[in-house]
């Protein structure tokens, strides 16, 4: 089974040199918490999100344990209150307006 990050335009896979988290699904509050964060049901059954990873690029540096606290460890570990609050959105326009850089095709008949 390939681990896949659910955040969605993010596909990142297991493959990426990444560390993937799953869900706190032993604690309601901080599952609560991110699937706020990543803009999900909150009623999503647990066997779904038990399938479910987020990938370590949707944390701050801040929500791991230090390094050196774990030197044993491959990947990083993060701490019990780490909710992801990395997003990239890229479907919101800086500018505001309406993109007209592709209407040069068709322009010299
Ligand atoms: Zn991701």
């Amino acid at each position: 089974m390939v681990h896949k990050c659910c955040v969605d335009s993010c596909w990142n896979t297991k493959r990426a040199n990444l560390t993937f988290h799953r869900f706190p699904l032993g604690d309601a509050e901080r599952l609560r918490q991110w699937l706020f964060a990543l803009n999900m049901d909150v009623k999503t059954p647990l066997h779904i999100l038990s399938k479910l990873f987020v990938c370590q690029k949707h944390f701050q540096h801040d929500d791991y344990y230090d390094a050196a606290n774990q030197p044993s460890r491959r990947g990083r570990l993060l701490k019990p209150n780490a909710v992801p609050t990395q997003f990239r959105h890229t479907h919101t326009s800086e500018t505001g307006g309406p993109t007209a850089h592709t209407r040069v095709e068709h322009s010299n008949k």
